[in-house]
C-alpha cells in the first residue's frame, strides 16, 4: 500500500479531478489564442451540465451498447499469465466498433455537440485513427464532418483517409511546416477561431485546453468503471495489483487509471513509446525527455530543445508518435501516483509476435507497448493485472509483414 501523504506532499486536490482552471498539480489550464476565448469558455461552463444530464447519459450509454459493443470483455489471458507468472486480464477495447477505444469519446463528444446546437465537426488526425472514430460518429448523427490533416499523412495513411472518405467527411490536407500532426492542429484550431458558433471541435485524446483533458478522461472512464465490476465478478475484488496502458496523449490510459485514481493500493502503470531507445534522438518517452512547456493550449511535459521548439517525435506506432502527454499524465509522473515505463520498437514488435502466438489476439502495436510493460515489472503469482488492449492489429499489418518477411 502507497502512502497518499508521502506521494502527494502538500498536493490537496484529486487526481480525478483538475481545479477551476484546468490544473493537475502544476500541469494543465488553457493557454489559447485571445479569439479562441469565447468557444473554449463556452464548453467550459456547459460540459458537466450535459455530460451528467440524465438524457444525455442515456443516450450515451445506450449508443455504447449497441453501437459500439459495450462492455467489451475483460478477458482473463491465461497463456500470457503463465509466461509472466502471474494473473492477466486484457481490457479488449479492440474489441469496440472500430476498433479501439477512440470512440467512446468520439461518441461523447458528438452527443454534446448536438446539445451545445454545434451542427459542424472539425477534427485534427495524425494517422487517421481519430479522423476514423470522428467521421464515424459524424455519418451516425448526420453532421458535416472536416478533417485536418498533414499532406505528408494523407499520403502516408491511405486506407484510412479512404475509409474517411467513404464516411463522408472532407479530409482538408495541412500544408504548411512539416505537414504533419501539429500542422494539421493548428488548422484545425484557425477554422474554429473562424467558425465559433456553428463548430465543435473534437480533440481525440486527453490533451488541449481545459475542459478538454478532464472531458476526454470522463468519457473514456467507462473502460475502468467496466473493469472495477468486471474484475470483481471473476475474482471477488474491484482491485487489481496493477493497471496497464500505453500513453500517447494518454486517452485510453485515463480510462484506464480513473476509477482507480484514488486507490492507492493499484499501481498505475504507463508506457510510453521509446522508439529506437529513449537516448538516441529517435524517441516519444515524453516523460523521460520532456520538460515543462506549453503544447496545444496546456501546460504539460513537452519534448523540446534547449530553446522551446518542439522536437520531432519518433516511435513504430502513429498513435504513440507525439511529443507531449496529456496533463494529467504528467502529474502522475511529478506526483509518483504513475509508473512510467517506454518499450522500444523492437520491444513492442516482440510482445505483440507473443501476445499473438500465446492468446490469438494481434494487438495494435500502441497497445503492444503496453504487453511489453510485463517484462519490467516483477510480478508474482499473487499479483492480479488489467491491461488495456487500447485497439486491434489490423491497421498495422503493413508492418508485421515486414517482420516476418524479416
Ligand atoms: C490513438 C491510439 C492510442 C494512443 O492514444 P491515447 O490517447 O494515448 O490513448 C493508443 N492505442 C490505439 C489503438 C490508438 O488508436
Amino acid at each position: 500500500m502507497i502512502n497518499r501523504t508521502t506521494i502527494l506532499g502538500q498536493y490537496k486536490g484529486t487526481f480525478q479531478q483538475p481545479d477551476i482552471f484546468g490544473y493537475y498539480g502544476h500541469f494543465g489550464g488553457a493557454y489559447i489564442p485571445e479569439m479562441l476565448h469565447p468557444n473554449v469558455e463556452e464548453l467550459k461552463e456547459q460540459y458537466l451540465k450535459i455530460m451528467y444530464d440524465e438524457g444525455f447519459q442515456t443516450a450515451f450509454r445506450d449508443l455504447l451498447k449497441d453501437y459500439v459493443g459495450r462492455p467489451s470483455p475483460l478477458y482473463h489471458a491465461k497463456r500470457l499469465s503463465e509466461k509472466h507468472n502471474s494473473t492477466i486480464f486484457l481490457k479488449r477495447e479492440d474489441l469496440n466498433h472500430t476498433g479501439a477505444h477512440k470512440i467512446n469519446n468520439t461518441i461523447g463528444q458528438i452527443l454534446l455537440a448536438r446539445r451545445l446546437g454545434k451542427h459542424r465537426i472539425i477534427a485534427e488526425t495524425g494517422a487517421g485513427q481519430h479522423g476514423v472514430a470522428t467521421a464515424t460518429v459524424c455519418a451516425l448523427m448526420n453532421m458535416q464532418c472536416l478533417v485536418y490533416m498533414g499532406e505528408k499523412d494523407i499520403e502516408r495513411q491511405a486506407p484510412n483517409v479512404a475509409r474517411m472518405k467513404m464516411l463522408g467527411a472532407t479530409v482538408v490536407p495541412a500544408t504548411s511546416g512539416s505537414k504533419t500532426l501539429k500542422d494539421a492542429t493548428n488548422e484545425a484550431i484557425r477554422d474554429w477561431i473562424n467558425n465559433p458558433v456553428d463548430t465543435h471541435y473534437i480533440i481525440g485524446s486527453v490533451v488541449g485546453p481545459h475542459p478538454y483533458p478532464d472531458m476526454v478522461a470522463r468519457f473514456q472512464s467507462i473502460i475502468s468503471e467496466e473493469i472495477r465490476w468486471q474484475l470483481k465478478e471473476k475474482t471477488g475484488s474491484e482491485l487489481p495489483d496493477y493497471v496497464i496502458a500505453c500513453v500517447g496523449g494518454g486517452s485510453n490510459a485515463a480510462g484506464t487509471f480513473y476509477h482507480y485514481l484514488e486507490e492507492f493500493s493499484v499501481k498505475l502503470v504507463a508506457v510510453e513509446a521509446a522508439g529506437h531507445g529513449v537516448k538516441t534522438g529517435m524517441s516519444a518517452a515524453t516523460t523521460q525527455l520532456g520538460k515543462p512547456g506549453v503544447l496545444h493550449g496546456s501546460k504539460s511535459l513537452v519534448m523540446q530543445t534547449e530553446d522551446g521548439q518542439v522536437v520531432e517525435p519518433h516511435s513504430i506506432s502513429a498513435g504513440l508518435d507525439y511529443p507531449g502527454i496529456g496533463p494529467l499524465h504528467a502529474h502522475l509522473y511529478e506526483t509518483g501516483r504513475g509508473i512510467f515505463l517506454s518499450a522500444t520498437d523492437k520491444e513492442a514488435l516482440d510482445a505483440a509476435f507473443e501476445l499473438t502466438r500465446l492468446e490469438g489476439i494481434i494487438p495494435a502495436l500502441e497497445s503492444a507497448h503496453a504487453i511489453a510493460g510485463l517484462n519490467q515489472l516483477k510480478l508474482t503469482p499473487k499479483d492480479t493485472v488489467v491491461i488495456c488492449l487500447s485497439g486491434r492489429g489490423d491497421k498495422d499489418m503493413a508492418t508485421y509483414m515486414k517482420v516476418m518477411e524479416g
